[in-house]
């Protein structure tokens, strides 16, 4: 069994400080609380999965294998003596923030905004209609992802609609016609890679609402479509003719280049029995169609106004569809407790606001703070800012120190929780990377949290078998 101390500050007393996500935002608070000298610290880093990272796990696609990479930088704040990491305890069931205050100085909030928008059409409840964050969490391995959803659907998806042009919107399409070959060295659990495989997808139609001026998408995820193994990327040369995208073009560089990679794949063709990645513009879808499950997308034509806003022109077409995954953002949901307004958390300058008070020693950082937009590296400058305030507070009055002092660690196991720390994460981890090797990669994560579990439980007693919870996650 690990020691489960709290790592201790230089000093007699170290600030404690709960930090609860273990996602980009909250290992960058725990990184910028760890690394200051000013004040000693002593960082709980909680989540409520046994794994950290966030949704650098369980959201950048398995196939942008650098990307993923990252957690190695992120991984030597866990390493950081300041820090311990607290996973599988989720705040808001586990244990109140009321309760978790109790054994902390303050508390920095850092969970994410995972939760999904809906398009708020006519038929998006169907069968074979998903959010982007079912088909993510589902191709990443999330513990919680609906699996026999996602794959029922899969399996038929033969004309696919992804609704959305940002990069979450190119990742899903991208996954669905990737090969066999090309997704073969990612960590994509074994099941995930069966069902890629078998699915039978001949077309992806990608739409957007407004113009290709106005699309959200990066340069560099526009560019990959381009180079895909098994696929064509096409889009309709009549999609480009808007002379206000030209001029939108000539005043920002990121426009520009979207366009002209977007010029070049208009000239594409497509190829007999090579699946095709469609992009349309100026394409709102109206309704999904069908009765037991989702048939098609009506969609209407759209033109673009100056200040960017679209509008429905009346023209219709329908776009056929076995699988329709909306991919239109992220939202935050509530935890108990904590005040929410319009998906974030109220604050100022990352000290958490209630009722229009600053609440001491409540602060907030990542996408539950300022909404889900940024790449990780963004959550770096926020948590900065959110630690800025809470290190300025406990240098005055208004953070005041104290509580009970029992350890946290302790007293979720007095009560029958299972906190998963760095050695049980280490476990875990081993035991991918052992699992990867068997096919030749270098991970393949697990996906369920028995498994996740089994795992902690096989190497605090050597010799007990690893038990990987159902078959498949067996190589
Ligand atoms: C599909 C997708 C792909 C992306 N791809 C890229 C990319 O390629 N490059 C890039 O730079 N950025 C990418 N991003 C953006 C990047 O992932 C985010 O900027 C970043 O993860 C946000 O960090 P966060 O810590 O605020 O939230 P998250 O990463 O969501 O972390 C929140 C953490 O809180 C935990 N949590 C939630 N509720 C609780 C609770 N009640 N108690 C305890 N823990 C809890 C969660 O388990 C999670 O670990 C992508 C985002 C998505 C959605």
């Amino acid at each position: 069994m690990p020691d489960v101390a709290q790592p201790s500050g230089t000093g007699p007393r170290p600030l404690r400080v709960a930090v609860v996500g273990a996602g980009p935002a909250g290992i960058y608070a725990a990184e910028a609380l760890a690394a200051q000298d000013d004040v000693p610290v002593a960082v709980d880093l909680i989540d409520r999965l046994p794994t950290p990272f966030g949704l650098v796990r369980h959201g950048i696609a398995p196939d942008h294998r650098k990307m993923r990479a990252l957690r190695e930088t992120l991984h030597h704040t866990l390493d950081h003596e300041r820090v311990r990491f607290v996973g599988n305890v989720e705040v808001g069931l586990d244990l109140s923030i009321a309760e978790l205050r109790r054994h902390v100085d303050a508390v920095v909030y850092t969970y994410g905004a995972a939760g999904d928008r809906a398009l708020g059409v006519p038929g998006e409840e169907l069968p074979g209609s998903l959010a982007a964050t079912d088909v993510v969490a589902w191709y990443c391995g999330h513990p919680d992802a609906d699996r026999a959803r996602v794959e029922e659907a899969v399996a038929r998806a033969r004309d696919v609609v992804v609704v959305g042009v940002g990069n979450v919107a190119l990742d899903v399409a991208r996954v669905l016609v990737r090969s066999p070959a090309e997704l073969d060295p990612t960590e994509m659990p074994q099941h995930v890679l069966d069902a890629l495989a078998a699915a039978p997808v001949e077309r992806v139609t990608v739409l957007g609402r407004r113009g290709p001026a106005q699309a959200t998408f990066t340069t560099q995820e526009l560019r990959e479509l381009g180079h895909l193994a098994d696929a064509t990327v096409l889009v309709d040369p009549a999609d480009l003719t808007d002379p206000g995208d030209d001029a939108l073009a000539a005043g920002d560089r990121h426009v520009a280049r979207n366009l002209a990679v977007l010029h070049e794949y208009a000239a594409h063709t497509a190829e007999p029995g090579r699946p095709v990645v469609r992009l349309r513009f100026h394409a709102r879808p109206v309704r999904l169609l069908g009765t037991d499950r989702v048939t098609g997308v009506e969609v209407e034509r759209t033109t673009v106004d100056a200040d960017g806003r679209a509008t429905g022109t009346g023209e219709l077409d329908v776009v056929p569809a076995d699988l329709v995954v909306r991919s239109v953002g992220y939202r935050g949901h509530p935890l108990p407790g904590l005040p929410l307004d319009g998906g974030t958390v109220p604050h100022r300058a990352g000290r958490v606001l209630r009722e229009g008070e600053i609440s001491p020693g409540e602060y907030v950082a990542g996408w539950i703070k300022r909404g889900p937009t940024g790449v990780v590296g963004t959550n770096k400058h926020d948590a900065r800012e959110t630690v800025a305030s809470l290190l300025a507070d406990a240098a005055t009055e208004r953070l005041h120190t104290g509580g009970d002092p029992d350890d946290l660690v302790r007293a979720l196991q007095a009560r029958g929780a299972q906190p998963v720390l760095l050695a049980d994460w280490r476990a875990i981890d081993a035991a991918e990377v052992a699992l990867g090797a068997t096919r030749g990669r270098d991970r393949t994560t697990l996906h369920e949290r028995a498994a996740l579990l089994a795992a902690v439980r096989a190497a605090a007693v050597p010799g007990v078998a690893l038990d990987r919870g159902t078959a498949d996650s067996t190589p």
